[in-house]
């Protein structure tokens, strides 16, 4: 066995490497286009049906809980996963290609590209205005995106049920990605329950008091006006945003490149992406942080979240097997993420890093649980659906209406049943970004108990953080690492707590 999976290692690696440096140089703007086909064919023997079956016999025959085991399981993950991906590489194609092109026309004559839309919509102040677009915008989602998004998720399910590794995709993702689907959407079901007073009652003052709409009339396109709030940009200038960011990273005993593995990339390049991002091109001897700073809080949150991501590559121990480097439950390096974008939540970190004082940094905390609180809400509920999406116990043509009810009954804003396949994350990715959230609240609180509330500035917290956490790469999953640094298992308590002492102040 330790054979067959080291060939699947030799095979694993390079293709990976290959396939994340091109999407770094087009995400970067290097190049225009990425030929993914090109590589699927350069690398046919790590996604070969031989490849498959060695995964899957590994995976069959390893003890539960060995080391064997767990490495089988995130290489046969992997496996299924890259093929999922080649299955679908066309379909992925026209939709970027669609969504470089598309034009949403408003009955006015107007036509805005699709890509800005979602800016256009923020930042609208006309509240008839951004209902007009956002209604132009999901017209054209419905009957342009919709389609390639249904076909390709259909597809990705055929490749999991070919392999007859569990009696439904659900248990198959349960049991090969480490995901335990059924049990979150439980615990999502009572956050949502949980939470529903104080979350209606949040939204009917922040309603009233920044729109001036009732709640009842609240509408997607209203969260995203909200959630833009322009009042607090002056405060997060794109300028100081590197330097404040390396600047915390320095003083919590951390090299804010890892020692020359990690590039910050600020030029200017024409085609570069206008959102940070991290690509981890050789683990951990090349990461690539892209940004393009443009200022305000929103933007503030993705480098400190890249930032978390960057950190965590780059300092995996290298001597790490290949898919305990590249490959694993991402709640991990996720959680990672938000614990670095959570300090936008966090007062001290606000006064000491950006302008924000007085009145006006507790006007941020509380706009800043707010947001969480919806953010989550909505998160749980994306995780309900797309459990019944993919659950197959919903007819196709209920699906649009059941994406509209659950979202809009989470969030207290009207969805259109136009998204309900655009806004749908493949592989259940909600589920790894609620457990990064889970995980990101246990470890900043067994940060604070050892390095005090203020543990992002406290030289010692940096070295803890990459030698006890950064440097196993993904080997654990979510779940056991918060049971092994808290010794306590992942839950929404925590989240609770914290929203609390935000919208109270
Ligand atoms: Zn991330």
């Amino acid at each position: 066995m330790t054979a067959a999976l080291d060939r699947l290692r030799g095979l694993g690696e390079p293709f990976m490497e290959e396939l994340s440096r091109a999407q770094w140089l087009v995400g970067a703007g290097y190049t225009s286009d990425i030929d993914l086909r090109g590589i699927y064919a350069a690398h046919a023997d790590a996604l070969s049906d031989e490849s498959l079956a060695a995964a899957l016999e590994a995976f069959r025959d390893a003890a539960p809980g060995s080391e064997e085991h767990r490495s089988a399981r995130a290489l046969l993950d992997w496996q299924i996963e890259a093929r999922a991906a080649r299955a679908t590489a066309q379909l992925e194609e026209r939709e970027l290609a669609w969504e470089a092109t598309a034009t949403v026309r408003l009955d006015d004559g107007r036509a805005i590209p699709y890509q800005r839309a979602h800016i256009e919509i923020s930042n609208a102040t006309d509240r008839a205005e951004r209902l007009k677009m956002d209604a132009a915008r999901g017209a054209v989602v419905a009957r342009e995106l919709a389609p390639l998004r249904r076909e390709r998720f259909a597809r990705e399910r055929e490749v999991v049920d070919a392999l007859d590794v569990a009696p439904s995709y659900i248990d198959a993702i349960e049991t090969i990605s480490a995901l335990p689907l059924r049990a979150l959407g439980e615990q999502c079901a009572r956050f949502l329950r949980d939470t529903e007073a104080m979350s209606r009652e949040l939204l009917s003052t922040i309603l009233k008091r920044q729109l001036a709409i009732d709640p009842a009339d609240a509408a997607r396109s209203d969260a995203l006006a909200l959630a833009r709030a322009p009042e607090f940009d002056a405060a997060f200038p794109a300028a100081d945003l590197q330097p404040a960011v390396a600047r915390q990273l320095g003083e919590m005993g951390l090299a804010p490149d890892a020692n020359g593995r990690i590039v910050y990339d600020t030029a200017e390049r024409e085609g570069k992406r206008a959102r940070a991002f991290c690509a981890p091109v050789r683990i951990p001897e090349e990461v690539h942080l892209v940004l393009r700073p443009h200022g305000g809080a929103s933007d503030w949150t993705t480098l400190l979240h890249e930032a978390g991501h960057a950190l965590h590559f780059a300092n995996v121990r290298p001597e790490l097997p290949f898919e305990h480097r590249w490959l694993g439950d991402n709640s991990v390096t996720e959680g990672y993420a938000m614990l670095f974008d959570h300090r936008m939540q966090d007062k001290g970190w606000l006064r000491r890093y950006t302008g924000l004082a007085g009145a006006e940094l507790s006007r941020f905390l509380r706009r800043a649980g707010f947001e969480e609180l919806r953010f989550l809400r909505r998160y749980c509920a994306k995780l309900l659906y797309e459990l019944d999406l993919h659950g197959g116990a919903v007819s196709e043509s209920d699906v649009p209406a059941l994406y509209a009810e659950r979202l809009t009954a989470a969030t207290g804003f009207r969805y259109s049943p136009d998204d309900a396949y655009a806004d749908v994350d493949p592989r259940f990715y909600a589920g790894r970004y609620l457990q990064a959230w889970q995980l990101q609240s246990i470890l900043a609180g067994t940060l604070t108990e050892s390095f005090d509330e203020d543990w992002w500035r406290n030289p010692r917290s940096g070295p803890w953080l990459r030698d006890n956490l950064f440097a196993e790469g993904q080997r654990e999953t979510a779940g056991e690492l918060a049971s092994r640094v808290a010794g306590r298992p992942l839950d929404f308590a925590p989240l609770i707590t914290a929203i609390e002492r935000l919208v109270e102040g």
